[in-house]
């Protein structure tokens, strides 16, 4: 499977996705994702329990998307999906948590709907 490249996404023969944040239909499909992920995390920031800065409650207008980084194939590399087999991955956080986050690694992703979705799924 080669790399697939559209004007607007680029998906690996691994299933990384990055989307084209400097096309309207990308940014868009961005932006879409980052709400999805508020949603699936009941409003709460994802780094809620682990930045200082951080009051818990997300509104969208504050919300970045929050790569999570080092898990699986595509380690080191950005991935923009959210759903990875039916996990999910990455997360919604306040702009200034991720900027908090920096260049710190987090031994652990907080996604807080990771925990919620792995306690419901039959897979081992
Ligand atoms: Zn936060």
């Amino acid at each position: 499977m080669r790399t697939q490249r559209k004007n607007w996404i680029a998906i690996f023969p691994n299933g990384r996705e990055v989307l084209n944040l400097h096309s309207p239909r990308g940014l868009a499909e961005y932006l879409r994702r980052i709400e999805e992920m508020l949603e699936r995390q009941g409003g709460i920031c994802c780094l809620s329990r682990f930045c200082p800065l951080c009051p818990g409650k997300l509104l969208l207008r504050e919300a970045c998307f929050e790569h999570e980084e080092g898990r699986g194939a595509s380690g080191g590399h950005r991935d923009d999906r959210i759903w990875v087999e039916g996990r999910a991955q990455n997360g919604a956080a306040h702009y200034w948590c991720n900027s908090w986050k920096g260049s710190k690694r987090l031994s652990r992703f907080p996604s807080v709907m990771r925990e919620s979705s792995e306690a419901s799924s039959k897979d081992v």
